[in-house]
């Protein structure tokens, strides 16, 4: 597949695609404070069909009955496409239970497990390699003889990660439970105790040891916080089954986190057979019905993860904000069903620039010269209340008075108008004094024009339109905005000069928004003048 990452993706991954095994049901579920009973389970199986896995572990059949009808109802359920397994271990009591529940799917698997780490063989399980080896090998034979030719058989060599010292031992378990009918060979790192690489390595010597036809797994658990690299590197090195979990639960800091895992082999040009765009969807269901609170920095999928607050980082942000690859962000919210991708929050540190980009998202029309007049008003405001991050109040109140209700000599308080329109009659306030004045003209704005001569204020109108308003804010009791671009005149016949200034007005009554444009963008020209 020609992809623009190709570089990045090693040969040995370019003939597979990713099998996303999902245990959330399994390890997920064990490790809840409150487990899920049947009904909710049956939620997150659904959710897990429309993330689109290709496996699912639903459960340990054998480790209770409530858990055994959980299975059974779960596998009756399952598409034909998908891999439904249950745990066992490598007791015949437990397979057979998971057997009697798994029967029932159309791609039933069975999936025991037996430690193989010289410390947990010794300490935990208290047996000898040999005799290990032998329930293995038994188990995988108790296995094929139930499910006669169906299904699928997996073995998990538990602690694996902890195999570096005996790795000949464990190799000669896998290829003496492939013989007796395994097709999956699973590699936990049951205790992420190492650094990734070291993992890598030992799963980069099982798929050079083992027959090609044999599936290698990868179980990782995120001790350290690298679960995630563990798998994606375990990917490169031949393991394609993938061990993940929703949100990433599971025991301790929890499982591989599926999403992180689906959206790093995406980047990395991957053909990834998940419905990526379920994944925010999904992230924030299952915090509600874990009830396991998402962290805000949580990679993909946290409340946080799009804010951008420095300067530096929202310029970038802002002028890549429509290209598929952002400045600051690893990818785009909606190839995860997320709507937002970079939200600029102002800061005492966020420049122009920010304060353009959050005041169009909030629907309101700014230039970026508007933007900058703002942004010191919005900086003393953050930094003298206390407030750090404004909200989106703040700066539409600031809006409003910096940019709605200039300050300045001239007030508009009132018009009205001869009954054909043909002269206006102003109620202003001149230098804090109430005063009528009034004009004849083409409309209000230039009767307005020619009223303010009056008081010897000359100006020329350079433009004019309305701008619909695509925001719905209670502060606002408008549809319509007028935007009008002035400059000064030094006297009644003299010619237009000096800066060009943008006005705008806002009224329910669209005459009255003209003239208030018109009144901003006069108080904006005669500002730190002496008048
Ligand atoms: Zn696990």
């Amino acid at each position: 597949m020609a992809s623009p990452n190709a570089s990045v993706t090693p040969a040995s991954a370019q003939s597979r695609r990713p099998f996303f095994y999902d245990v959330t049901l399994r390890d997920g579920n064990q490790a809840l404070r409150q487990p899920w009973n049947l009904e909710e389970k049956e939620r997150v199986f659904a959710q897990l069909l429309k993330l689109g896995v290709q496996g699912i572990e639903i459960g340990f059949a054998g480790a209770s009955d409530m858990d055994f009808a959980a299975c059974e109802y779960l596998a009756k359920k399952a598409p034909d496409d998908v891999v439904i397994s249950s745990l066992a271990r490598a007791v015949p009591r437990d397979i057979e239970r998971a057997w009697e529940a798994v029967k029932h799917a159309p791609n039933p698997r069975i999936h025991t497990f037996i430690t193989t780490s010289m410390h947990n063989m010794e300490h935990v399980l208290r047996m000898p390699p040999e005799e290990v080896k032998r329930r293995a090998v038994d188990s995988v034979a108790l296995i094929r003889k139930l499910m006669g030719g169906r299904g699928s058989i997996q073995f998990s060599a538990e602690h694996f990660g902890d195999c570096g010292d005996n790795m000949d031992f464990v190799i000669d378990v896998f290829r003496s439970v492939i013989e007796a009918g395994a097709t999956v060979i699973n590699l936990p790192n049951t205790v992420e105790r190492y650094r990734p690489q070291l993992f890598v390595d030992l799963v980069a010597k099982v798929v050079a040891a083992l027959p090609r036809h044999v599936t290698i797994a990868v179980h990782t658990h995120n001790d350290l916080g690298m679960a995630t690299a563990t798998t994606v590197e375990s990917y490169f090195a031949g393991a394609t089954q993938l061990e993940c979990a929703l949100n990433g639960l599971g025991e301790r800091a929890g499982n591989t986190n599926i999403y992180e895992v689906a959206c790093a082999l995406h980047n990395c040009g991957e053909n990834v057979p998940l419905h990526l765009d379920a994944i925010y969807e999904s992230a924030l269901l299952v915090s509600e019905w874990a009830q396991v609170p998402l962290y805000e920095k949580a990679p993909l999928v946290g409340l946080d993860v799009v804010a951008h607050r420095s300067g530096i980082h929202q310029d970038g942000a802002a002028k890549t904000k429509g290209l598929e690859k952002g400045a600051y962000r690893a990818i785009n919210g909606s190839l995860i069903g997320r709507k937002e991708s970079d939200r600029l929050a102002f800061t005492s540190q966020s420049g122009k620039s920010a304060v353009f980009e959050i005041v169009r998202d909030l629907g309101l029309p700014i230039t970026m010269e508007e933007a900058a007049t703002l942004q010191p008003r919005l900086k003393t405001l953050s930094e003298s209340n206390g407030k750090g991050e404004l909200s989106d109040a703040d700066i539409v109140m600031a809006y409003e008075k910096e940019i709605l209700q200039v300050s300045g000599p001239l007030e508009f308080r009132d018009l009205s108008m001869s009954s054909h329109e043909e002269e206006f009659f102003f109620d202003i306030g001149w230098r804090g004094e109430a005063m009528k004045i009034s004009g004849a003209g083409t409309g209000p704005i230039d009767a307005c024009m020619k009223a303010v001569e009056k008081l010897g204020l000359y100006f020329h109108l350079v433009g004019y339109r309305q701008i619909a308003l695509n925001v719905d804010r209670a502060e606002f009791a408008a549809d319509a905005v007028t935007e009008i671009k002035i400059q000064k005149r030094a006297g009644k016949d003299e010619p237009a000069s000096g800066p060009v200034i943008l006005g705008r007005g806002m009224d329910t009554d669209t005459i009255k928004a003209n003239v208030r444009a018109l009144f901003n963008g006069m108080n904006l020209l005669l500002r730190g003048e002496k008048t």
